[in-house]
């Protein structure tokens, strides 16, 4: 197999694969803070980190892959400012916090489903971690910590080289940051949060800093460590992690060990999914969910298929016909693999190596899916190879794409508009009726009921060449 690199934020560069461990590839990916649904910006950084452990399984590696939950500590600013996430939509809502999270994190859990996200290894939530938090904290507060009236923070002076992974130089980031009343630097941030008299936290527990609840970046710290070790190969995140959030998880982790160790050996940032009107939030009320997509008719897998014909690193811009561009090639990609499903006789043998070998060149190159979608493009349309050979190598796009083509049936991609009212069964009557009145050339009765069904939101589609009757809205 080809050799894998990964571009490493760290470096800044695309460099050779060596895991710590073949036998043991260790990764870790920032999860969501669960205080509501997970936007399709979000999403694209688990279709990201799915691709990679997919990459890296497919070429032999045992995984051990950590997504954690954020179930407390994450402050409206990454820096410390503004009010805790979690605690607000409670407040919001007037809801149980845990409530919340539980809702939010099986909701997500879900959604990764629907897009064929294989489940990592464990999903730990950082409120099961708060004593090993505190622990943590108490070693380094000494040496690395200092106290404020709102908590224990941490002295970004304290450890070598802080910020080498992020891209701005100071005062840009100093610009970013919401100051803190007493902090000794901007980028100092909160390793304990003590709640203010009055505060009235759902979530809080004792700490020898006062009663109060963890700061955001301290969770990844720990639980990195507890499930991967002081020194695992991969931390991956969005790009808006690699200046403030990982930063200050490589601050905590050298501050532990003593040393100028930063934890991960590569940090791995996706780049964002963006609207012409900017970039997705989910604090903002108004955000796109994987459900909305649906709403509209479209397949989660034709989102999944719209990310991966991007690099991951490429800025995405998401449009409603940039997603209709990807269901119709994910549509097209299903009808020809059902073809070959309905022609395939035993395999011949006749390998179709090249193809496995293009993507495995695609992917070995920092995981380029854009380039390895028209290998298999190729592949299906390449009619010197059997049907069964194709399919059989087939099968490794699928491990890798997570296309599941070869379990897809185009039934399956007919996603219903939440607005549309009426039912497959009755558009397939009001279709056999159409059908009779044509056969008695009863072409006036054949239109109206075209245009009935056209009243009800289905579009009849005579002589579409991907062989579809009808369809529903746009
Ligand atoms: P959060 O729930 O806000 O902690 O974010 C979960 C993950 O989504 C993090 O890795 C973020 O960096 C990432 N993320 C947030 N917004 C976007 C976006 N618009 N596009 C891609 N990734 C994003
Ligand atoms: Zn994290």
């Amino acid at each position: 197999m080809t050799a894998l690199t990964l571009y490493n934020s760290l470096t800044r560069s695309a460099e050779p694969f060596r895991p710590i461990d073949p036998a043991n590839v260790r990764i870790y990916s920032c999860g969501p803070t669960v205080y509501n649904y997970a936007h399709v910006g979000n999403l694209r950084a688990y279709v990201f980190t799915d691709t990679l452990a997919r990459v890296l399984r497919w070429k032999g590696h045992p995984l051990t892959h950590i997504i954690n939950i954020t179930d407390v500590g994450h402050l409206t600013s990454d820096a410390d400012a503004g009010d805790d996430k979690m605690e607000a939509a409670a407040k919001r809502s007037g809801q149980d916090i845990w409530a919340i999270a539980a809702h939010y994190t099986a909701a997500f859990k879900q959604n990764l489903k629907d897009l064929h996200i294989a489940d990592p290894t464990a999903f730990p939530l950082a409120t099961d971690h708060i004593a090993e938090m505190i622990a943590f904290g108490e070693t380094i507060a000494d040496r690395h910590c200092y106290r404020l009236p709102d908590g224990l923070y941490f002295d970004t002076t304290s450890v070598p080289d802080y910020g080498r992974l992020a891209r701005t130089g100071g005062d840009e980031v100093e610009g970013r940051i919401d100051p803190v009343a007493g902090k000794r630097h901007p980028q100092d941030f909160a390793i304990w949060r003590t709640s203010a008299p009055g505060e009235n936290r759902q979530m809080e527990w004792d700490s020898p800093w006062g009663r109060g609840a963890p700061g955001w970046h301290l969770e990844c710290s720990v639980m990195s460590r507890k499930y991967l070790g002081a020194a695992f190969d991969i931390h991956t995140g969005g790009i808006d992690h690699r200046e403030i959030h990982h930063p200050n998880e490589i601050a905590q982790n050298q501050a532990y060990c003593g040393c100028a160790d930063t934890g991960a050996t590569i940090w791995m940032h996706n780049n964002f999914l963006v609207e012409r009107a900017g970039k997705m939030s989910k604090s903002s009320n108004e955000f796109l969910t994987l459900q909305a997509l649906v709403d509209r008719g479209f397949h989660p897998l034709a989102y999944r298929l719209m990310c991966l014909q991007a690099h991951y690193r490429s800025e995405l811009e998401f449009s409603w016909d940039n997603l209709a561009a990807a269901s119709t090639r994910l549509k097209r990609l299903v009808q020809a693999v059902t073809a070959l499903r309905h022609r395939a006789d035993a395999p011949t043998g006749t390998a179709a190596d090249t193809y496995r070998t293009q993507l495995d060149e695609a992917v070995s190159e920092d995981l380029n899916t854009a380039k390895a979608l028209p290998v298999l493009d190729s592949l299906i349309a390449d009619k010197r190879l059997a049907p069964a050979d194709r399919l059989a190598t087939l099968a490794d796009f699928d491990a890798v794409l997570g296309l599941d083509l070869l379990m897809l049936h185009r039934e399956d991609l007919r996603v219903r508009p939440a607005s549309s009212e009426i039912d497959a069964g009755e558009i397939e009557g009001r279709l056999a009726a159409r059908r009779d009145a044509r056969a008695a050339k009863d072409f006036a009765r054949s239109d109206a009921i075209r245009d009935e069904l056209a009243g009800l939101g289905v579009e009849v589609m005579d002589g579409d060449p991907l062989g579809w009757d009808w369809r529903i809205g746009a």
